[in-house]
């Protein structure tokens, strides 16, 4: 295991937020106003005025870090916006703070355990945010030496920097020496070298003064070293989720891992190591913990086992917001043979705020549907736009949404640029929603050989 502890940088985190396209690409926040009042349309946002609001008052908690360690539950008949509002709260969260999303179904894997996933999933939603001192270099160029290799591309070469007091050189990698390549630095300049980022800024011609190291940024702080050379020291922030530390610092995985999806399990000792770590930089004041949020959908789908494991894990210190999402009334829950609201424990459900979606109103879907034609770039005639929310009301939201690209194709290949009724029927006839296909299939009973 390794003894030295890294965070890793932040492009990393940017790894877990890729997903949120397709069905939910509308949703561009809450659609709340100023005092968290629901505005009727905004931000992708349309109806279910009550729970957006609930989802903006638990956002507010989130945010002043009052919150961690608590559940929400979001229970309501499918296609009512239980996902599309998660998403919602994910974009108002900001990039900052972690959102998580999973499937219930997908803590259930041969490559690692359910209590392992779980636990990936926990610790993806823990942001750290890590405060670094960076050193910057600062000086009159007085000469630049550069060599090229044979194949040039790699260059090496020496830097020599007058300070007010001395003279320093300074080797150069190929990195460097095309960063100072793109500002035009020749000797003469007054340079400024970010040692961790290896950005190179150009101060003017005349040695440093204060105003110079404003440019730097507000952050900057001026640094008499001991042998006279002039440094200075910036902050610099970055935030990293704790599995990305856990994953950087597993020796099994390596951080290339983050980028193949593919973590395995992490030993408890490191994890314990890391948690050691991150407390003492708290201390320090070189990290500050946020919590973020861990969205469960389909939760019900999770078993006896994952509701004790996440009981416990709610009660950690490091613990997240923990969002579930389950569209079942009373259920089974899974692994006992007991049925319980949600199909969730009770112990569980005690501890747990619910919120309910409702199905919408007519009008409400008239303009998911406007907003998604929008979103996909359909143009959809009134005749079809009516006849769309009338069997959005009679199937799911879900089931009609769906049949505008699919209604799309038929009408093109009629090289047409508007979506009319005729391109419903067809593409309603092709696919069936779920109600139709059961009764299919009851039909077919007997004649059918599967
Ligand atoms: P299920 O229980 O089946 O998982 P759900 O309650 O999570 O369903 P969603 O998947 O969020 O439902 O909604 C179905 C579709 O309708 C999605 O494309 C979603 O983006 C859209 N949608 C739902 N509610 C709203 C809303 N209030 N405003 C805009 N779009 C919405």
């Amino acid at each position: 295991m390794a003894t030295q502890i890294t965070a890793g940088t932040s492009e990393l985190r940017d790894i877990t937020k890729m997903e949120r396209i397709g069905t939910h690409s509308h949703i561009h926040g809450l659609g709340l106003d100023e005092n968290l009042e629901p505005r009727a349309n905004s931000q992708g946002m349309v109806g279910q005025a009550k729970a957006r609001k609930a989802a903006g008052m638990i956002l507010k908690m989130v945010q002043e870090g009052r919150i961690a360690g608590r559940a929400m539950l979001f229970a309501g008949p499918p296609s009512t916006g239980k996902t599309a509002i998660a998403l919602g709260m994910a974009q108002t969260l900001g990039s900052d703070v972690p959102f998580t999303m999973i499937a219930a179904s997908e803590v259930f894997s041969l490559s690692m355990s359910k209590t392992e996933a779980l636990t990936q999933a926990l610790r993806r939603s823990i942001g750290v945010r890590i405060k670094e001192e960076t050193e910057i270099i600062e000086g009159e160029v007085v000469e630049m030496q550069i060599d090229r290799s044979l194949t040039g591309a790699t260059k090496t070469g020496k830097l020599t920097i007058k300070t007010t007091d001395m003279e320093t050189i300074y080797d150069l990698g190929t990195k460097m020496i095309d960063a100072l390549a793109k500002e035009k630095v020749t000797a003469g300049d007054v340079i400024a070298i970010d040692k961790t980022s290896g950005k190179v800024s150009k101060l003017g011609r005349s040695f440093a003064r204060s105003r110079d190291y404003d440019a730097m940024g507000a952050d900057t702080k001026f640094v008499q070293c001991p042998e006279g050379e002039i440094q200075k020291r910036r902050e610099v922030v970055h935030t990293v989720s704790l599995h990305e530390i856990d994953v950087i610092n597993s020796r099994t995985q390596g951080f290339l891992a983050l980028f193949a999806g593919d973590t395995g399990e992490i030993k408890p000792e490191l994890r314990d190591q890391i948690n050691t770590k991150v407390a003492e930089w708290r201390e320090e004041g070189k990290a500050e913990i946020i919590p973020g949020v861990l969205f469960i959908d389909e939760v019900h789908m999770l078993d006896i086992e994952c509701f004790s494991f996440l009981n416990r894990a709610l009660e950690n210190e490091l613990a997240p917001l923990v969002i579930m999402a389950s569209n079942r009334g009373m259920a089974r829950i899974r692994g006992t043979k007991f049925r319980s609201p949600h199909g969730l424990p009770v112990d569980l459900l005690d501890r747990v705020l619910i919120v309910s979606t409702r199905p919408y109103t007519e009008e409400d879907v008239r303009e998911i549907i406007k907003i998604r034609c929008e979103e996909e770039d359909v143009s959809l005639s009134s005749e079809a736009l009516a006849v769309l929310t009338s069997m959005a009301l009679q199937t799911t939201l879900r089931y009609a949404l769906n049949l505008i690209s699919c209604a799309q194709v038929l009408a093109r290949k009629r090289k047409a640029d508007t979506v009319d009724v005729e391109d419903l029927r067809r593409s309603y006839s092709y696919f069936m929603d779920e109600k139709r296909s059961v009764q299919w299939l009851k039909e077919q009973q007997g004649t059918l050989v599967f």
